[in-house]
Parts: C-alpha cells; sequence; structure tokens
C-alpha cells in the first residue's frame, strides 16, 4: 500500500465504546442511544471480527480507510486500554488492510503524557468533543471542562501529526444564537481540519430528558436549528475548514422512535441546511440584479437539483413569494460547477 493521503471522506469502520472513558454523563448525552449499543467495551475478539465484517463490506479496497473508536472518551480510558484498543487497530495498518485510526475523546484529555502514549501508534485523527467555547454554556451541560481546555488541546495538539477535528452543539441549555455564533468563529480561528455541527436532541434516558419534561428545557425548533447551522456553515465556510457533518445520523444505530423524546431531528438536516444557504444566495442575488415581480430561470449541476429546489420545493415557493416571481424554473445543466449557479444566465455563487 502506498503512503496514505487523508481523505475527508474516508471509508470508516466505527468502533463504538459508550461512554467508555468518560468522567461522568453529560447532560445531553446517551450514548447507548446514539450508537444503539449497550456494552461499553468489545472484547479484543470481538472488535477483530467487527472489523473483519466491515472490511468484508468495503467496495473499494483501495479507498482510504480509517479505524474509528468513537462513542466515548478515547483518552480516557485506563492506558493498559488504549494501548490494547491501538495494537489491535494498528494491526490492520501494519498488514496495509487499513491507513490509520482515529478517534473521539474530551479537549481535557489531552496532555503530553497521552499523546506520548498514543505516539507511536498508527493514529491519523483526532476529534475533540468541544460542544461550545463559552465556560457557562458548558457547566450548565456538566461537560467538566473548560474552554481554556479546549485552547490548550489544540495547542498541544498542534505540534503532532494528527489531523484534527472540532465538533461543535448547538441548542444547548443557556445557549443563545449569539453564544453558537461566538463559538463557530472561535472555532474557525482555531483553524482545525474540519467540523461537526450537531443541533442538541433531547435523548430519552438524557438527564436533559428530565429538564424537557419538568420545563425547564426548550429544545431549538427545526427552522431555527437550520437557520443557525447555515450561519455557522459560512463561518466555517469563509475559513475554508469543511463542515463534515451536520445533525446525527438516523439508521439501525439510531432509532429515532425508540431513542428520541424531541429536538430539531432531520435524516436530511445537512441537506436541509445547504438547502438554506442556497435560497439565501438566490435570494440576494434576486434582490441585487431587480429581478423581482419578472421570470426567472435558474441553471445548475444536476447533483444540485434537489438542494436549489428544496424539500417539496421550498426553496422555489419561498422565492416565488418573496419576490413576487411571475415564474420560477430550475434546470438540470451539467456545465455548471457544483458552487454556482445560473440565474438567467448570471453567475450567483453560494457565498
Ligand atoms: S458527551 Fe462525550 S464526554 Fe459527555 S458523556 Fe457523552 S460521550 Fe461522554
Amino acid at each position: 500500500m502506498s503512503t496514505p493521503t487523508p481523505s475527508p471522506r474516508p471509508f470508516i469502520v466505527p468502533v463504538f465504546i459508550p461512554h467508555a472513558g468518560c468522567p461522568h454523563r453529560c447532560i445531553f448525552c446517551n450514548q447507548h442511544a446514539t450508537t444503539g449499543q449497550m456494552a461499553s467495551m468489545p472484547s479484543l475478539i470481538d472488535l477483530r471480527k467487527h472489523i473483519d465484517e466491515f472490511l468484508a463490506h468495503r467496495r473499494d479496497p483501495n479507498r482510504y480507510t480509517e479505524i474509528s473508536f468513537y462513542g466515548g472518551t478515547f483518552l480516557g480510558l485506563a492506558k493498559e486500554q488504549i494501548q490494547l484498543l491501538l495494537a489491535t487497530a494498528a494491526a490492520y495498518v501494519r498488514k496495509g488492510l487499513v491507513d490509520g485510526i482515529r478517534f473521539s475523546t474530551r479537549p481535557d484529555t489531552i496532555d503530553a503524557g497521552r499523546l506520548d502514549l498514543i505516539a507511536s501508534y498508527p493514529v491519523t485523527t483526532i476529534e475533540l468533543g468541544v460542544q461550545s467555547i463559552q465556560d457557562d454554556v458548558l457547566a450548565h451541560s456538566a461537560r467538566g471542562h473548560t474552554a481554556e481546555d479546549t485552547r490548550r488541546a489544540v495547542t498541544l495538539l498542534a505540534d503532532r501529526p494528527y489531523q484534527l477535528g472540532l465538533q461543535m452543539m448547538i441548542g444547548l441549555p443557556g445557549d443563545t444564537a449569539a453564544g453558537a455564533l461566538s463559538t463557530g468563529r472561535q472555532l474557525a480561528g482555531l483553524s482545525p481540519d474540519f467540523v461537526r455541527i450537531y443541533p442538541t436532541v433531547v435523548f430519552k434516558g438524557s438527564p436533559l430528558a428530565r429538564w424537557y419534561l419538568e420545563g425547564r428545557y426548550e429544545p431549538l425548533s427545526l427552522e431555527a436549528a437550520v437557520a443557525l447551522c447555515a450561519e455557522l456553515y459560512l463561518i466555517f465556510a469563509r475559513h475554508e475548514i469543511p463542515v463534515i457533518r451536520m445533525g446525527l445520523q438516523a439508521g439501525p444505530e439510531l432509532d429515532t422512535d425508540r431513542d428520541l423524546m424531541a429536538g430539531p431531528f432531520h435524516p436530511a438536516f445537512g441537506e436541509l441546511v445547504r438547502s438554506a444557504i442556497w435560497q439565501d444566495a438566490i435570494s440576494r442575488h434576486l434582490e441585487k440584479e431587480g429581478l423581482g415581480g419578472g421570470e426567472v430561470l435558474i441553471e445548475v449541476h444536476s447533483r444540485l437539483l434537489s438542494q436549489i429546489k428544496g424539500q417539496h420545493d421550498d426553496n422555489i415557493i419561498a422565492l416565488l413569494n418573496r419576490h413576487d416571481l411571475r415564474a420560477m424554473e430550475v434546470r438540470a445543466k451539467d456545465a455548471v460547477p457544483d458552487d454556482t449557479v445560473l440565474v438567467n444566465g448570471v453567475v450567483c455563487r453560494r457565498w
């Protein structure tokens, strides 16, 4: 296998370690629901079996592949457990079956000693669950770490050869839209290689579920979460930082009927955000070009057709109404680059 180049879209072999290594339970968290798994730690035999089965489903054996430990606090595990898991995964890298290892961990578990502990293993990517960069919001969620822990962790990681991902949440107890945007701007200033944005939802069995039932917590509406994520996405886009995920992933691991009590969950949340960004961009373009009251033809790469139209043609309806248009047609034209649309033949960009 030639020297691998980390890919923004790797094939991931997910290994869930729900709540393993966590010093306590954060208020919004129920990893047993998020990961669909009750046991915190797999046995090494089960771990190898799981990895083998997952790799058997990889269609392209040359696709950049990482074994990923998540759902807990990887560097919060005992030293021996960290070494056992990494050694098991590293054997796959040595055999050329996998390119690297990634894990997620809390910012307050990053220190020189633990980074030295993992230095000899083929770890390629580390994701930090930052959630917020405001101490009062972190305290409300019982995170047990501060914004300073995040800054210190990022500084320590800057000298190490890892891809760095930062995860943030919106709609946390005590947070506001302005607070989340401030978190987004500060995270962008830390120059991670990628970010994930998760709207807070109320998981059954989480401490937040009790707050919700007692009327102490109200989640964001889906509309508000989409609008806020769109603003955050643009902050990261302007810093050329990829947002690799927005919203939780539905699937066998997350059964929304079984696991969710309330909150802005949507199976295509990221698509809703990207669609809202286009609606805003096209709306500003119509305003700037003085096209209100007229007829509008939008030409777009076929990959973007559904994003431009919006779910159930929501974008078309909103733009027709807002600009009093006589007609609006969205047509596929694959010669148009996919960060652009043509509005009556004139280029309109997303931002
Ligand atoms: S949010 Fe992360 S640190 Fe907090 S309990 Fe869940 S897995 Fe553990």
